[in-house]
């Protein structure tokens, strides 16, 4: 079902077009799904090695990729050696696959070095802020679908709500947000709350129970952000590049037709022995001639189309539907600019929407109780992997110009401003982080820069 939702009530959607109907496809926990794949994985005889994250691409003289090196264990807050430090370790491979989700620390490094997003729209991003509930029996069948435009966001904010019914009565309720708001205090995780104000939701989850939390960013720009897909060693795949069809809300069948031929062409490397450009070029034309590339050429103008608002986006996505995706655009195609360079400076009008927000513990819940409902784990003594480049800019400018928007679009409460009398501090609660990416992406000044944490330290992802 699609919905347009006001603050009172709801108003169904007449007609859904087909290309985002999904009859018949199966509704799945991602989380679930890639631990079962795992599995498969490794009964082929696959190493799978979880606590390990990639700490640094690796390049040989001739600045081709030859691998990666994993982060170092056991350092103390300090930068020293605990009794169980070991040292990273060097995974070399004659060519490496980058899919490590959205704004990938590793693949943000390879795009830039290699200035692989040279003559593309600049990827558009948004965040998804979710909650797992169990609700009374019977209240949501499995399977049931349904997507809501309006209420909270309005109209003039990029995103809306999504709702799935699971087994053993489970209910996924979450809120897609464009980050590409004006308004600095705009505030993902409090826009979850109140879409759960609305009566038609809170009918939903009336005696039910909060059982997990989670965010993650969405790569949403589509065919024409996606970065040139190979270098000389390597390759980029899923939500690392961008495949994700905005207009269906859709992507993991993409990441998988993206892994599936990346392996194509690993095998056509070694049967040519070459593992340079010259072989590995033949990714992008693998995915220009598959169905993938067809799917995501029709919604290429899709994200664009809403900057100018929520009613002119919905007739340029219904008129995409006419012209193979053209949309209102005269060319081929709509040009966009980087989310973060749309916030507005603090001329915005605080949000008042946010005044009447109460967290009720029932139904309503703050970024703390969230929080700990994502199960997320961080050895507390480790440096920070939140680093912010430039911390002067936080009370020198951004204070100023936007207010430390940090503190808002962090689902996590991680950013926390302290007054300690005639000053502030930027306090990093960094071990609260749900590896969304959101700051990485949207701070005003780009000084955030997410690593990875030592073990595979994060978020559990528990049946998200
Ligand atoms: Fe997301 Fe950054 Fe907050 Fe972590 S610190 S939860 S990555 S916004």
């Amino acid at each position: 079902m699609f919905y347009l939702r006001e603050s009172g009530g709801k108003l169904s959607f007449p007609y859904i077009p087909k290309a985002m109907s999904h009859h018949g496809c199966y509704v799945t926990s991602i989380g679930k799904l890639t631990r079962w794949l795992g599995e498969k994985c490794e009964e082929e005889g696959i190493d799978i090695f979880c606590p390990f994250s990639g700490d640094q691409v690796l390049y040989d003289e001739n600045n081709h990729v030859i691998g990666v090196r994993t982060g170092d264990q056991g350092i103390d807050k300090n930068g020293n050696h605990k009794p169980n430090y070991e040292p990273g370790v060097d995974i070399k491979a004659k060519v490496t696959v980058f899919g490590e989700g959205t704004r990938g620390s590793l693949t943000k490094d390879l795009i830039q070095k290699f200035d692989l997003m040279k003559d593309k729209n600049p990827q558009n991003w948004a965040i998804g802020v979710k909650e797992l509930w169990k609700v009374p029996e019977g209240r949501i069948d499995a399977g049931y679908v349904a997507h809501t435009m309006g209420h909270p966001l309005g109209h003039h904010i990029f995103g809306g709500g999504f709702i799935y019914g699971m087994q053993n009565d489970i209910l996924d309720l979450g809120l897609v947000v464009g980050l590409d708001y004006k308004n600095p205090e705009i505030d993902p995780h409090h826009e979850l709350q109140l879409l759960k104000t609305h009566p038609w939701i809170q009918s939903l989850l009336k005696d039910g129970e909060l059982m997990s939390y989670g965010a993650k960013s969405l790569p949403e720009g589509g065919l024409y952000s996606l970065p040139k897909l190979y270098t000389n060693g390597a390759l980029i795949i899923g939500d690392s590049a961008g495949f994700l069809n905005g207009m269906r809300l859709k992507g993991i069948h993409l990441a998988m037709k993206s892994g599936m031929l990346a392996a194509e062409t690993i095998i056509e490397a070694f049967k040519n022995n070459d593992f340079t450009i010259n072989t590995l070029s033949s990714f992008e034309s693998k995915f220009k001639n598959s169905w993938a590339y067809k799917e995501l050429y029709k919604a290429r103008n899709f994200h664009q189309g809403f900057d100018k608002g929520l009613v002119y986006g919905m007739l340029n996505s219904g008129l995409g539907l006419f012209t193979n995706g053209r949309g209102f655009g005269y060319i081929d195609k709509l040009e966009s600019k980087h989310g973060h360079k749309k916030m507005e400076k603090m001329s915005s009008q605080p949000i008042s929407r946010y005044n009447n927000l109460k967290f009720d513990g029932k139904i309503t819940f703050d970024k703390a109780t969230d929080v700990y409902h994502s199960a997320t784990k961080h050895d507390e003594d480790q440096i920070p992997h939140l680093h912010v480049i430039d911390k002067d800019i936080c009370f020198t400018k951004c204070k100023e110009e936007f207010g430390n928007p940090c503190q808002y679009f962090c689902p996590a409460s991680v950013y926390e401003v302290v007054n300690e009398g005639d000053s502030d501090r930027l306090q990093i609660n960094f071990s609260n982080c749900v590896h969304c990416k959101t700051c990485d992406i949207m701070d005003p000044y780009q000084v955030i820069n997410w690593k990875t944490p030592q073990s595979g330290d994060g978020p559990a992802w528990k049946n998200m």
